[in-house]
């Protein structure tokens, strides 16, 4: 497990829970240290915590790696990978958990002779910073789901029964670009408004017709990328996903409200590029680009 944060831990611990071997590959010898400090990673489900004592190891470590779980924020993959490539067995598995495009393909050009799973993911975990476990300590804040694929085979791999024996709700699916286009689509429809607006979800109820004005550029899009399925009732859906989460802040607002730094290239950056690059011009999404850039930047947040 490269990446050993909210979801990474989340995955590590059910995994470790079930007698899958895990191990988690930490940056620096400062992290290794403080993660074995730590005495292992601490699972809080249902308010209860469990502490499980996954080895850690170093990135340069000597032992050659079969089969990867990359755990890091989108921004950081190519550079988590860069660090590990070298122990990659020949004809090795990576799982990309990485929110939104453009990570999963950056990666998979780098290490041509790994196997590239992508996933998505509706699963949400948190690191608890108050705990005296620290960022060791991770609560399972929401119970979701999990799809894999891989767009070059469609073959399911021999693993998937640990996941299944580890409690991953989890399903192999040959569409999962489809699926990684739908949630960033519905990400580009929200989360930016939110952040802009500084409001809940709920709040963008007072902006309807800027969200369907977005819903129908994004519409677009998808179709143009080849992605008809992810634009299925795409508004209908932004909809009922804005009431159904309307009490909720999104992940982007929480990150900004946060200071922390945003995924915003592999989502409304990464639709914006690829409209450019098939010479589509969508304004209003190249606008809301435009507004989100300079608000992370006024903030001192970086917008790329
Ligand atoms: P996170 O809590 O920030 O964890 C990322 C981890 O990656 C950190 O522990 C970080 O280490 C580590 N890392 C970064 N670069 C590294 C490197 N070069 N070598 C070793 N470790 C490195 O992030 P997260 O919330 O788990 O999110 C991970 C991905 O999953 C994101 O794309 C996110 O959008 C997606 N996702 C998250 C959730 C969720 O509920 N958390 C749900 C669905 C999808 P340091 O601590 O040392 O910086």
């Amino acid at each position: 497990m490269l990446g050993a944060g909210s979801l990474g831990c989340l995955w590590a611990a059910r995994l470790a829970r079930a007698g899958v071997a895990v191990q988690l590959i930490l940056r620096n010898p400062a992290r290794l240290a403080a993660y074995q400090r730590a005495g292992g990673l601490t699972l809080v489900e249902h308010d209860q915590a469990r502490r499980y004592a996954v080895p850690g190891q170093l990135t340069d470590d000597a032992s050659p790696i079969q089969r990867l779980l990359l755990a890091c924020k989108a921004y950081d993959a190519e550079t988590a990978i860069a660090s590990i490539a070298p122990r990659l067995a020949p004809g090795a598995e990576l799982i990309l958990l990485q929110n939104g495009l453009g990570s999963q393909e950056a990666v998979a050009a780098q290490v041509p002779q790994a196997r590239c799973i992508f996933a998505s993911s509706t699963e949400g975990a948190f690191r608890d910073g108050t705990a005296p476990e620290g960022e060791w300590r991770v609560v399972f804040a929401g119970r979701g789901h999990t799809w894999l694929g891989d767009s070059q085979d469609d073959t399911p791999p021999s693993w998937l029964s640990d996941l299944q024996r580890s409690d991953i709700p989890h399903q192999w699916s040959p569409d999962i670009l489809s699926r990684l286009w739908r949630k960033l689509a519905l990400n580009c429809a929200i989360n930016p408004l939110t952040v802009l607006y500084d409001c809940r979800n709920g709040g963008l109820s007072d902006h309807a017709t800027e969200v369907a004005t977005l819903c129908a550029e994004l519409d677009q899009l998808l179709q143009r990328c080849g992605q008809p399925a992810a634009a299925a009732n795409l508004h209908a859906d932004v909809q009922q996903v804005i009431q159904a989460t309307a009490a909720n802040f999104s992940s982007m607002h929480q990150d900004v409200a946060l200071g922390r730094r945003t995924e915003i290239a592999y989502l409304l950056g990464h639709a914006c590029a690829t409209a450019q690059h098939q010479s589509l011009v969508l304004p209003h999404l190249a606008a809301l680009h435009e507004r989100l850039r300079h608000y992370l930047d006024a903030r001192g947040l970086p917008s790329h």
